[in-house]
């Protein structure tokens, strides 16, 4: 590990501060699950490190008119169990319940999470399907990120020089419409998943596709949004053949890089398997109400 020199400010103020002074030589940590890795495999090697966890505005979780505030620095551990959470949107607790171990989870946050970039995290699908903000706050205010377009490339993400995202905004699901996140885990349970499938389905009166949303991680450099899929449903009705077709689709949107989870033809057919499974279980948990 390289050599650092570790800040632990009490204030966002003062973290702006120490970003303004170190600037390049600086980097935030969260949890540090990621990050600290990093440093030992020298892929990044900050002179400074700037710990948010004493800063204490950050770990809250409130429902809000326009959906479910998540403070940055809440644990993903704290996100599963928050009854605000598990009322609101179990889709994302049911999410967070699949990420890895509670070691990991009582340390990694939601926040480190999505600056962190990497594809093949749980939580981004079933943000963006959510239709999920992230709040960047800097010295000069706020800038509000759709989780859609946090994600430009490989560990790569919309963060500007001096800016830190403090909260997660995350709108309700519709009223009747189900979800449900699918983690395909041919290995271990623990593992990162070798395709993994968010999808939030709404459906009219008379069963036909109101609205849908299906995003994909683990199958490309960020994750993916299947328009394709969803426009082909939007006003049908959601019968086998339609949700197969539309399933199909998916083959199109992916770039899985092959990997010891599998090639990426494997994981090209596994996609569209998730995808298929995904819209029939969230279609069955709107009826249940779940
Ligand atoms: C053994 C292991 C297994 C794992 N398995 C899974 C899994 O199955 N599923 C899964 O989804 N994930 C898994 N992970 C990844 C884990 O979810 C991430 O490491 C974690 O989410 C990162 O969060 P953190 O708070 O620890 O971030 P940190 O390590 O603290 O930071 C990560 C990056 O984000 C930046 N950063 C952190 N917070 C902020 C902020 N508020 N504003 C701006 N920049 C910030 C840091 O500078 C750094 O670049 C696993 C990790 C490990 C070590």
């Amino acid at each position: 590990m390289i050599d650092f020199e570790y800040h632990h400010p009490t204030s966002l103020d003062e973290v702006f501060g120490l970003l303004d002074q170190y600037g390049e030589d600086a980097r935030v940590m969260a949890g540090g699950t990621a990050l600290v890795i990093q440093m030992k495999q020298r892929l990044a090697q900050p002179a400074h490190v700037i710990g948010l966890r004493r800063v204490g505005s950050l770990n809250s979780i409130e429902s809000t008119s326009e959906g479910v505030s998540i403070g940055a620095l809440c644990t993903q551990r704290q996100v599963q169990n928050n009854p605000i959470v598990a009322g609101e949107l179990p889709l994302l607790a049911d999410t967070f319940r699949k990420v890895a171990t509670p070691r990991i989870r009582n340390m990694a946050t939601i926040g480190g999470g999505l600056v962190n970039g990497d594809p093949n995290q749980d939580p981004p699908p079933a943000l963006i399907a959510l239709g999920a903000s992230a709040v960047m706050t800097s010295k000069s205010g706020d800038r509000v990120v759709p989780v859609e377009d946090l994600f430009i490339d490989y560990y790569e993400t919309d963060v500007q020089p001096g800016e830190v995202l403090t909260s997660v905004l995350v709108p309700r699901a519709p009223t009747g419409s189900g979800s449900v996140y699918l983690k395909f885990l041919p290995r271990t349970a623990d593992d990162y998943g070798t395709v993994s499938v968010a999808a939030v389905v709404s459906q009219k009166p008379d069963g036909s596709c109101k609205d849908v949303r299906i995003v994909l991680g683990s199958v490309g450099v960020t994750p993916i949004r299947a328009t394709q899929a969803e426009d082909a449903l939007r006003g049908q009705p959601l019968t086998d053949e339609n949700i197969r077709a539309a399933a199909a689709l998916v083959k199109d949107a992916v770039d899985p890089l092959e990997d010891f989870r599998g090639s990426a033809e494997y994981k090209t057919d596994m996609a569209e398997v998730f995808t298929r499974r995904a819209i029939e279980q969230a279609m069955t948990s709107g009826k249940t109400g779940s």
